[in-house]
């Protein structure tokens, strides 16, 4: 006996109802699983996830330990590092020390021939703006001489004068050059 069209018809239209409620009940099960588990994401940038410590990022220079030996540009294999300094006997005046992020590849090439070990990749990775120039970073603290330089520099340069004259000034106990001979 054939069913009548119109009951085939219901019951068609009942399976799609249905399917359409079972496969949203599905699909709620994979969110209800995580709707009460601690969240995985963060409101980057106000929150950050934790950065391994071997992470390569964004260099950092402990300036006062640079000698301005020009190992680490060196090492650079895409030339990225440039630095300009004064020397003033041992001190340094400090001009630039830039890292052009345009080409580095964070390698970290640069760091391990450091005498010094003053130059290292930070956790800093946030390199975003609208213009490529941005993108050559300073690294230095200061620019010119360090206060502690400064000192060092001005007690090195007084003790040059002092020594100086010293060595001009006659010496105690010896006769004045134009002094008249007693016969
Ligand atoms: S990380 Fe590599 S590419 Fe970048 S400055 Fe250092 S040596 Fe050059
Ligand atoms: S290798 Fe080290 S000490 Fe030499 S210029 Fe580079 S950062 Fe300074």
């Amino acid at each position: 006996m054939v069913a009548p069209t119109h009951t085939l018809k219901s019951s068609g239209w009942f399976n799609e109802v249905w399917l359409g409620f079972w496969t949203a009940l599905v699909g709620m099960r994979i969110t209800l699983k995580y709707f009460f588990k601690k969240p995985e994401t963060v409101q980057y940038p106000e929150e950050r996830m934790p950065i391994p410590d071997r992470y390569r990022g964004i260099h950092y220079l402990e300036q006062e330990k640079c000698i301005y030996c020009f190992m680490c540009a060196r090492a650079c294999p895409v030339d990225c590092i440039s630095m300009e300094a004064v020397r003033h006997g041992k001190e340094l005046e400090w001009v630039s020390f830039t890292v052009d992020y345009n080409r580095c590849m964070f390698c970290e090439l640069c760091t391990y021939p450091c005498p010094k070990d003053c130059i290292h990749e930070g956790k800093e990775f946030a390199l975003v703006t609208y213009d490529r120039r941005d993108l050559v970073l300073d690294l230095l603290s200061w620019k010119g001489m360090s206060a502690e330089a400064k000192q060092r520099f001005e007690a090195a340069e007084a003790a040059k004068a002092s020594g100086a004259a010293a060595k001009d000034a006659p010496k105690a106990g010896a006769a004045p050059a134009d002094a008249p001979e007693h016969s």
